[in-house]
């Protein structure tokens, strides 16, 4: 569960009773329409009892009774609200992940989720993270692509003394999964970078600190996602949030924000559209809250597979969503605006790069987002070493290190290198992100991690000497959902069990080709094409990836910088 699409199957309604009966034509669970009774058993226990409330209950009870004592319900649902989702048991293989039952699958452990809005950290704060790592996580921890760090092996009764930790240094769990706003993804080089249109944090506080833990916010369809730039690149992949907010210069009235709705990817697929309006920076937070409150009043309810709020848009189009959110949601219309250009560069931060100060901020890389507990302590040492205090997570798996003098540029690569994070990655590394998968994903059907990371060392080496014109994504799930975004990706893999040569059942790979997202070197953003027959095992990820490459490289119009 590293990342964050996580949701899981539709399991039948009724374990706490009955369903209601069905009306004759079905209503989609809109509240401003059919009215707010509950049409499924998430509905249910949402309604009786948002899971922020559970908070009270995981510090007086269940955190001193440990695992058993915890009710299925706030297990199953209301903990998510609080970052935690129990982790897969060890040795249940993907075969059975359809199969068995939730309690079958899981283990008494937890995944954490610490949410990092805008991915903004101190190093004060990574040293914490570290440090509950090491204490109550076995030293795991995970960057996630939406800027988040995820920890597992949490027990219940290390929580309270995991939030106190957190909470102290200004960070939290609050909503980090569940049917909620979740994390706001902000650019990574929000207020550093020369290029930048403008610096976003504002808008973020505003959203998180207005909004976040608020009760009337708690109980949304589903998972609510929020993106903010002021970047040229637009670098938090604006196109498959829910809402998201992208940096543009208005002729008459300054810099603001182009409003983008209803993206998302999981198994139905869709690129967020533009509603045409222009959102001063002041309103962006009122005009956030009209959208979220759309999702939550007139958002799909009664089947989960349709209730995100690109089934809606779907419906409506952009225009009626505009009208509704104007007269219902808005005290103004919001004036019309035009559509930012497409970003010249691709917005990853990795390298070395200027900031406006004249110092400069370094992104780099581990190997699919996985790093560790002693590994982030050793890295807030180096950071404040070279004389920051600031870095920033990103939305592929990356970091980004502020402030930084001129002099200690080198020496801080260096360093970094030595942690495993690098900051002149090959472009294969760069490009790969992979999901959790079966090491603690209970949705899991597959292996990802180890067999991406197992790749990108591969092809470095078979790779090494074929000049790539530019990053190639690699994106590696682990199942049909889209954690790792695979849609999205040059090449992306979508974990299931194939039969192989022998007959056999193995984890192995649908293969999709060709997705990516706008850049002025593309016509559009694209959600690729699956292959359909195209199948690979997992240790064959390597091969196949080297195949596809060198095929691109050999058939590629170079003199028109033909991309993948
Ligand atoms: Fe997401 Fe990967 Fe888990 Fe599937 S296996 S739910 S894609 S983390």
């Amino acid at each position: 569960m590293t990342q964050e699409t996580i949701e899981a199957p539709n399991r039948p309604a009724a374990r706490s009773g009955e369903r209601p009966p069905r009306p004759a034509s079905r209503p989609h669970g809109q509240w401003k329409v059919d009215g707010t009774a509950p049409l499924n058993g998430n509905e249910e226990w949402k309604q009786v009892d948002n899971g922020l409330s559970v908070r009270d209950r995981i510090e007086k009870i269940y955190s001193k009774g440990g695992f058993a004592s915890i009710d299925p319900t706030d297990l199953h649902g209301r903990f998510r609200v609080w970052g935690l989702y129990t982790q897969r048991k060890p040795g249940i293989d993907g075969g059975r992940t359809a199969t068995l039952e939730p309690h079958e699958l899981e283990d008494e452990f937890f995944m954490l989720r610490v949410r990092i809005d805008g991915g903004q950290l101190t190093t004060e704060q990574l040293r914490v993270i570290a440090d509950i790592s090491i204490d109550f996580g076995r030293g795991t921890a995970d960057l996630t692509d939406r800027q988040n760090i995820q920890l597992h092996w949490i027990r219940v009764e290390d929580v309270p003394e995991i939030w106190r930790r957190l909470e102290a240094v200004g960070l939290g769990t609050t909503e980090a999964c569940g049917d909620v706003p979740r994390v706001v993804l902000g650019s990574p080089v929000a207020g550093i970078a020369a290029d930048e249109l403008i610096d976003p944090t504002a808008q973020i506080d505003e959203i998180t600190s207005r909004f976040i833990g608020d009760e009337t916010l708690a109980n949304l369809p589903r998972k609510f996602k929020t993106a903010i730039t002021g970047h040229p690149s637009q670098d938090v992949v604006h196109e498959i949030n829910d809402v998201a907010f992208v940096a543009v210069e208005h002729p008459e009235l300054g810099i603001g924000y182009d409003l983008w709705v209803g993206g998302g990817l999981s198994t139905s697929p869709r690129l967020a559209e533009r509603l045409g309006v222009f959102v001063a920076p002041e309103l962006v937070a009122d005009a956030w809250h009209g959208v979220a409150q759309i999702f939550r009043d007139y958002g799909y309810r009664r089947l989960r597979n349709k209730a995100r709020l690109k089934f809606l848009l779907a419906d409506w189009g952009t225009e009626k969503f505009r009208q509704v959110l104007e007269t219902e949601y808005l005290e103004a219309p919001l004036p019309d605006g035009p559509a930012a250009p497409k970003p010249l560069a691709h917005g990853d931060h990795v390298g070395v790069h200027r900031q406006k100060d004249g110092r400069f901020y370094i992104g780099a890389t581990p190997i699919v987002g996985r790093v560790s507990g002693p590994t982030l302590a050793k890295l807030a040492e180096l950071i404040e070493a070279h004389g920051s205090s600031r870095l920033r997570t990103t939305p592929h798996q990356k970091l980004v290190i502020l402030d930084i003098p001129e002099d200690r540029v080198e020496s801080l690569i260096t360093g970094l290198d030595e942690l495993g994070l690098s900051a002149r990655p090959s472009l294969i590394r760069r490009g790969t992100i992979a999901c959790t998968g079966i090491e603690f994903c209970k949705l899991a059907i597959v292996e990802t991690k180890a067999f991406a990371t197992a790749a990108v060392l591969d092809l470095e080496r078979t790779l090494d000497g074929f000049d790539l014109p530019h990053p190639i994504s690699l994106h590696v799930n682990g199942c049909p959902n889209s954690c790792a975004r695979i849609q999205t990706a040059d090449i992306g893999l979508k974990g299931q069990l194939i039969m192989n040569d022998a007959g056999e059942q193995v984890p192995g790979y649908q293969v999709h080709l060709g997705g990516g997202l706008a850049t002025a070197d593309r016509e559009d953003a694209g959600l690729g094409r699956t292959v359909r027959g195209l199948k690979v095992e997992a240790d064959g990820i390597a091969v196949y990836v080297e195949r596809v490459v060198k095929r691109f490289l050999d058939e590629r119009d170079a003199a028109a910088d033909e991309t993948f």
